[in-house]
């Protein structure tokens, strides 16, 4: 059967039933508070319950919207549910869920500034607050990218190729191998990055609290060299524990070497707007690049992280496409002022700074650190629970939002038959983790409407056998 090719673009009376269906359902997942917490469904489940949904003659729009909404969406986990406390969840604003439907029905090209000036011209907005949270000069700037993970891989990528330009222009002899210096509590995505750059990790070791201090980073440069060294990453926040490295004591290092200190803050970056945790991020403001989540501890929807340079020259150096249909872009001209593509490694980019730029603007900052703020109060007076416990330890103080904690007696089998049975009860998400090479538990806490009783009704659970 032919249809008529522009049947599925040109809005008419046959798609407004599925428009309703489609904002009403958006809404009311908006409204709905708290969200259903959901759960995975084994492969053969779904295929059974939704079938083949892809067919030549289409389902229709009522017909998808069931199986997503009956079916499909049942089998994932709501990031924003209260109870959701494990990696790190995500708890957009209403104001930046509402604004994502406008990015998608805008079809803006965010690569260039020829095709998405307005939208950059906001995200550098959004952009400016956090260099400015972390006190970047007034040069510095950057672009979204997907996660940290792209963060820290395009910030990695930018740092060796000003090695190397530093190196040529020197005329040293290049270093047969580069490598980044990072400690064991840094994120997985550092080690990923640098296997997608063939380059090596120099591991530091970590003070008690799984910190990186200055005098650890020297000791282990005054061992393993400085040569061909691309960048030390510091992590304002372990994903694991909340704790933030020493940043002054390994700038001051940095500084000594002229090494470039990457700083991933895709996790712990947002509690640099909190006053209460402001002060453990000194020496932040000497980074040379950084990278902060939105998704994770700002309230924005996924997936958007904000990755600033101190001197973003480098990054355009390192990540310029060129090619002649591109040429247009990188010539002097009033319309090329800032092309997001030039910061990262990536070319097409979706608006996804958006979002986030619109609830900064919609609600204010100090609505920010208010909200950050909250969930640092709430991940204080949970640790006071577990240590009030007779049955559970405390690991670690919480110098972020991140409760890490033993419940005595649990093997790993333990930890893992309470936390499916807290799922499958739609209780919580709360997967165990490990301290030390031990199993462990850990609630990591960005939602505001994760309340102290939230966490008092897990940790009552675990009084019992697993
Ligand atoms: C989550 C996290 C990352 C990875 O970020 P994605 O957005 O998941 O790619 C990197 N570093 C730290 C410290 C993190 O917590």
């Amino acid at each position: 059967m032919h249809h008529d090719p522009r049947r599925m673009h040109t809005y008419g009376p046959a798609i407004d039933d599925l428009a309703d269906q489609v904002l009403r359902y958006a809404l009311d997942r908006v409204r709905e508070t708290p969200p259903p917490l959901d759960e995975p469904r084994p492969a053969t489940e779904l295929d059974a319950r939704a079938g083949t949904t892809i067919t030549p003659d289409g389902l229709g729009g009522a017909e998808a919207m069931r199986l997503w909404s009956d079916v499909l969406a049942r089998a994932c986990i709501s990031q924003d549910h209260p109870r959701a406390l494990s990696f790190v969840p995500s708890a957009p604003t209403e104001a930046s869920v509402l604004f994502d439907l406008v990015v998608a029905s805008s079809a803006i090209y965010a690569g260039s500034w020829l095709e998405g000036a307005g939208a950059i011209w906001a995200e550098n907005q959004a952009l400016r607050w956090v260099a400015d949270l972390a006190g970047l000069p007034e040069g510095a700037g950057g672009c979204f990218v997907q996660g940290g993970s792209a963060g820290n891989l395009s910030a990695l990528v930018t740092a060796r190729h000003a090695a190397r330009a530093r190196a040529a222009a020197s005329g040293e002899r290049l270093p047969h191998r580069w490598s980044v210096v990072a400690s064991a509590e840094a994120h997985s995505s550092v080690a990923a990055a640098a296997n997608v750059m063939d380059v090596d990790v120099i591991d530091v070791p970590t003070d008690p609290a799984g910190r990186m201090t200055g005098d650890a980073l020297a000791a282990t440069l005054e061992r393993a060299g400085t040569e061909g060294v691309v960048a030390v990453v510091a992590t304002a926040g372990t994903t694991n524990a909340g704790t933030i490295d020493d940043l002054a004591g390994l700038a001051d290092v940095c500084d000594r070497h002229e090494l470039w200190l990457h700083i991933d803050g895709a996790y712990g970056g947002a509690a640099m707007a909190a006053p209460s945790t402001r002060a453990r991020f000194d020496g932040v403001e000497r980074a040379h690049s950084l990278v902060v989540d939105p998704h994770k501890w700002l309230f924005a929807p996924f997936d958007a992280a904000a990755l600033v340079y101190r001197e973003p020259a480098r990054a355009r150096d390192a990540h310029t496409q060129r090619a002649a249909y591109l040429d247009v872009l990188h010539e002097p001209h009033e319309h090329n002022v800032w092309n997001a593509s030039d910061y990262a490694y990536h070319l097409s980019r979706r608006a996804r700074g958006l979002p986030f730029w619109f609830s900064l603007a919609v609600y204010g900052t100090d609505a920010y650190r208010d909200a950050v703020e909250a969930t640092l109060a709430t991940a204080r007076a949970g640790a006071e629970l577990v240590r009030a416990c007779t049955h559970t330890e405390l690991l670690l103080e919480p110098e972020l939002s991140v409760v890490l904690f033993r419940r005595n007696g649990w093997d790993a089998a333990d930890y893992r038959r309470w936390s499916d049975r807290m799922l499958a009860e739609q209780i919580a998400l709360t997967v165990p983790t490990a301290w030390r090479g031990e199993p462990a538990m850990r609630f990591c806490i960005v939602n505001p409407t994760t309340t102290v009783a939230d966490l008092e009704l897990i940790l009552d659970t675990m009084t019992g056998p697993a």
